[in-house]
């Protein structure tokens, strides 16, 4: 290290004289290599429609494993939306209100179900976060807590405009991957209804084939009619820094969420 001299700083901005709208962001050529901030947290998804709206039948057990893990991995859980999610789409989508809209209301829900997860946990450790309160995480996970906070991205009126329709692209799934992605986690984990990602929709076809393993570029080109993630989810995969696996388990199945914390490659694994 050379020795720092006593003179009045000047910033130069690489950016001062850049529009930063030309066809490269002017960052080309610069070794960049991000900061994993909190590469050892678990981000989990707990399904909305998939998970929660099944009840406690479904989401007692679910929690068991999770209390039961809490001390030995930092649990960051994330909830989707679900049934009343898609009822506020289809009714404000009847409205003709626009998608940003749909965005706000949508993410209602999720916060509904993260605020029911809270209660649950509370005498576990459980609390409820807001999107932007990542930077307690070390103290919660410290304190022993089990932080829970929606899945939603918080775009709301701010969503971009959906290819092909207005349902907001950028929900719960989206949200949970790129939670993963800031924090720096490799894996993301889902927990659903399903044992992963299948050739076809397992619930409308009894001898759809599981698929343990796959790419985000193999995925793309198989253009499936229905999908267990959010797509756009897998289009971002290709892009992404560090979150480079996403996990899709049975919560249904006992075992499977202690197996995937664990490190198992259980259920699907979606890779880069
Ligand atoms: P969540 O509530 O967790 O967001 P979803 O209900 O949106 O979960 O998605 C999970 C559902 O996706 C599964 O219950 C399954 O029936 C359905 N699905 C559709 N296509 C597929 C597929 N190719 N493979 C697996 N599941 C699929
Ligand atoms: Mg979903």
């Amino acid at each position: 290290m050379g020795q720092i001299k006593h003179e009045r700083r000047k910033l130069a901005s690489r950016f001062a004289d850049s529009s930063m709208t030309t066809t490269t962001d002017g960052t080309e050529g610069f070794k960049y290599s991000p900061v994993a901030m909190m590469p050892d947290v678990k981000v989990i998804k707990m399904g909305g429609q998939s998970i929660m709206d099944r009840g406690r039948e479904a989401v007692f057990p679910i929690l068991d494993e999770l209390v039961a893990m809490k001390d030995k991995h930092k649990l960051l859980l994330c909830t989707g939306g679900g049934t009343r999610a898609r009822h506020v789409y289809a009714v404000a989508s009847d409205l003709e209100l626009p998608t940003g809209l749909l965005a706000a209301l949508g993410g209602y829900v999720p916060r509904q179900n993260a605020r029911m997860l809270q209660m649950l946990l509370a005498s576990h450790g459980g609390l409820y976060i807001m999107n932007d309160d990542f930077e307690k995480l070390p103290l919660y996970f410290r304190l022993g807590c089990i932080p829970i906070m929606t899945g939603m991205p918080p775009f709301g009126y701010w969503e971009k405009p959906t290819e092909g329709g207005r349902i907001p692209e950028h929900r719960t799934d989206a949200g949970v991957f790129l939670t993963a992605e800031v924090l720096g986690c490799k894996r993301a984990i889902f927990i659903k209804d399903e044992a992963g990602l299948y050739e076809d929709d397992p619930k409308k076809n009894k001898n759809a084939k599981h698929i343990p393993r796959i790419t985000a570029t193999e995925l793309m080109k198989l253009d499936l009619p229905d999908m267990i993630l959010e797509r756009v989810v897998i289009k971002y995969l290709g892009r992404s820094r560090f979150c480079t696996e996403l996990q899709i388990v049975n919560g249904l199945e006992r075992g499977m969420v202690t197996r995937a914390l664990e490190g198992e490659d259980v259920g699907t694994i979606i890779t880069r």
